[in-house]
């Protein structure tokens, strides 16, 4: 079976359906959701919608959470706090009703999945360097445990050297973000693999990020948040 792995799509429409045209050429059977769908971007609404349309799997992000409980975004820095306010007041009710029941990690088909790190997934802790990595092998029980979060895409393995993947070795797996790349690259990212051949491949492609971008100052959110998405930072 081959699944697709979305994360941190930060209410980017414009990427986000773009993804989702990709997927649908690529013959996958499912999608998993990582979380962060909302906070930053200007459609909230419409990327909640879309996802829970097209996906059979949805985790709890940290931006998810701060949407839908204000107290929840003590240690944001001032764009994200001034969108998750942004993000709290646009989103229906029922909506909030469906995030308060997500949770930030599960283990489906054997895989383990997470938003942040598989080790403490309610505490939102970063996995960057390979230190961090090796820190979460052991918090995990499945051979990968596919996560986002940093907005870097990455492949960790339990011997520090291995970037393919192949079976018997632990992985730890990030698939990048769809609606606000960090690595230098503006173009949205996300995650393909096959249960049956063990196959992983991290897809990167051009989507409307002008339209997306004019977006977010429209909507009023801050310049810098329409800035960061043309530049992948
Ligand atoms: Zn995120």
């Amino acid at each position: 079976m081959r699944i697709a792995i979305i994360s941190d799509i930060h209410s980017n429409l414009e990427a986000l359906e773009k993804s989702l045209e990709l997927i649908k050429g690529l013959g996958i059977e499912e999608i998993v959701c990582l979380g962060d769908i909302v906070g930053y971007g200007a459609n909230p609404n419409e990327c909640l919608d879309l996802v829970r349309q097209t996906t059979s799997h949805i985790l709890l992000g940290n931006h998810d959470e701060a949407a839908v409980d204000l107290d929840k975004m003590a240690y944001f820095n001032p764009y994200a706090r001034i969108a998750a306010e942004w993000t709290n007041q646009q989103l229906k009710d029922e909506k909030k009703v469906f995030i308060q029941g997500l949770t930030p990690s599960k283990q489906i088909w054997g895989l383990d999945f997470a938003h942040s790190s598989p080790f403490e997934p309610e505490e939102w802790h970063y996995i960057i360097t390979a230190e961090d990595a090796q820190q979460n092998i052991p918090a995990f029980s499945a051979p990968i445990c596919f996560f986002g979060h940093s907005h870097i895409p990455g492949i960790f393995c339990e011997d520090s050297t291995s970037r393919e993947v192949t079976r018997g070795k632990k992985y730890l797996i990030n698939v990048g973000s769809i609606g606000q790349p960090r690595d230098g690259d503006w173009r949205l990212s996300f995650g393909t693999f096959d249960t049956d051949s063990w196959r992983y491949e991290n897809v990167r492609s051009e989507y409307d990020v002008k339209k997306a971008s004019s977006k977010i100052r429209k909507a009023g959110l801050p310049k810098m948040l329409a800035d960061r998405i043309l530049l992948g930072r």
